[in-house]
């Protein structure tokens, strides 16, 4: 069986990254099965659903190089792709199983429904359907108001019975009899529902995998009711484990951004949000975390899904953002820093070497793109002394001071723009034997006069790379 999966998102706001991470996973899982990957928009809620949201969404899956063979962009012999546009499809299905006696024309108004929930509640019963519309001496009755232009909802004859389904992550879920009642199809006002839309295309499409949130869970009992009514084949079904916070708490603002959008606005690396959103409920044969998603796609397996609900955490996304980029061939990291970097900033004035150092020196401190700026100032261009408790504690020694009041002698003297590398070398080697320092206080003492921080990256590589007047500037404050 060939095999062909699909995203259907409802075009009600912009992409979730729930909803791209489903995408995701039938994408990767096409891709694995040499399989089609198709996209149907399911904008039945009429109210609620926006053609911009949908273009929105359609954005952002591209942005994150999700993309689909079949779309409402991309016709396939199987379309139309937005359910808008297949109304008479579900209508002309739902008439076949009212013609099979599988499903009815239910006339009860909204107060009747309710009166109905309440006396069941008070029963202790389940609230399900026991109108009169379902027997079938009513049937005529029903006709003749079809007949007189009266409008009538679709009801599904739910059977007594328990369903069972196998799915590829959840393993074995026993729906038991009774569990719901008679559903509509087709709303009275000629709206078809979730439940019905949703088969009907996964069968017309040839959909021969479903893989969705583990929300739709219980969805699937009343989807296989329709199946069986249909003699319609249900594909395989797997419910991935639901996004949750560091709180186990369902995902939400207050967890980082849920819109893919922001995470585009914030300057993610769009490779690296696929990475980290595959890992939540996925693991790598090799439990690798860093990969490109295309790398993954040949050992995309749907048997590595986890059955437990994925944490989300910003902190590791932002880790992973980083080592994304610091994988980039050094021309392109170079071209997107310097997208970041103020127009006027002393950076475009150095040489080329200088800023290939400079970008070599702080790749691996950077999360994002802007962060490179940041560290050129605060590392590397600042003067001022960065007053911290620990570097109270060096400055208030005796050694500092004379270490200080060294290089402030070596150094002013020196002319050019930067110490070399070797020249560093030298004075840090005469320090040393001058003062016959070792250890912290000599390590830290240096830092601090030099860099004005008690932290940073190796002195030998920062210091050649720091305008000796910032150099000479900072060891004045001494
Ligand atoms: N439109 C549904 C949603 O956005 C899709 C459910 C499904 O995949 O069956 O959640």
């Amino acid at each position: 069986m060939s095999v062909r999966v699909r995203f259907a998102p409802s075009p009600t706001g912009y992409l979730h990254i729930g909803g791209a991470r489903t995408a995701l996973y039938n994408y990767l899982f096409a891709k694995a099965n040499n399989g089609k990957f198709i996209l149907r928009v399911e904008d039945t809620d009429l109210e609620r659903s926006k053609r911009e949201y949908e273009e929105s969404q359609l954005e952002d899956l591209n942005w994150l190089g999700i993309t689909y063979d079949e779309g409402p962009d991309k016709p396939g012999d199987v379309g139309p792709y937005r359910q808008s546009e297949r109304t008479e499809i579900y209508k002309e299905y739902a008439k076949k199983l009212v013609d099979q006696g599988l499903a009815y024309y239910d006339f009860c108004s909204d107060e009747e429904l309710e009166k109905m929930k309440e006396q069941a509640m008070k029963e202790g019963r389940p609230p399900h359907y026991t109108g009169k519309w379902r027997n079938e001496e009513f049937f005529e009755e029903a006709a003749n108001k079809l007949a007189a232009g009266e409008k009538g909802a679709i009801r599904f004859k739910a059977p007594k019975k328990s369903y069972i389904l196998q799915d590829e992550v959840r393993g074995r879920v026993v729906f038991p009899e009774n569990m719901v009642g008679d559903f509509v199809l087709i709303r009275s006002n000629g709206l078809p529902v979730y439940n019905f839309c949703c088969v009907i295309d996964d069968m017309l499409m040839k959909i021969s995998h479903v893989i969705r949130g583990e929300d739709h869970l219980n969805n699937s009992v009343r989807q296989l009711m329709i199946y069986d009514a249909l003699n319609a084949e249900p594909p395989s079904f797997a419910h991935v484990s639901l996004l949750i916070g560091k709180d186990r708490q369902k995902l939400s603002k207050r967890h980082g951004a849920t819109s893919t959008r922001l995470y585009k606005e914030e300057s993610y690396l769009p490779s690296a949000l696929v990475n980290y959103l595959c890992l939540l409920g996925w693991s790598h044969p090799d439990e690798k975390e860093i990969f490109r998603i295309d790398d993954i796609a040949h050992i995309f397996d749907s048997k590595r899904f986890s059955k437990a609900a994925a944490i989300y955490d910003l902190e590791k996304l932002k880790w992973v953002n980083g080592m994304h980029i610091r994988s980039l061939p050094e021309d392109i990291l170079k071209e997107e820093i310097e997208k970041f970097i103020k127009e006027d900033h002393f950076y475009f004035k150095q040489s080329d070497s200088w800023k290939k150092s400079v970008i070599d020196l702080f790749k691996n401190q950077i999360e994002f793109f802007s962060d490179f700026e940041k560290r050129l100032n605060e590392d590397l261009l600042h003067s001022n002394i960065v007053k911290t408790e620990k570097l109270e504690e060096v400055l208030s020694w005796d050694t500092t001071k004379q270490i200080s009041d060294f290089l402030k002698n070596k150094i002013d003297i020196i002319d050019g723009e930067y110490l070399s590398k070797n020249q560093f070398q030298e004075i840090f080697k005469a320090l040393k034997s001058d003062l016959g320092l070792k250890g912290k206080p000599l390590f830290m003492g240096t830092r601090v006069s030099l860099t004005g921080q008690d932290h940073g990256p190796e002195l030998g590589d920062l210091i050649p790379l720091i305008p000796l007047n910032f150099l000479k500037k900072r060891l004045s404050n001494f």
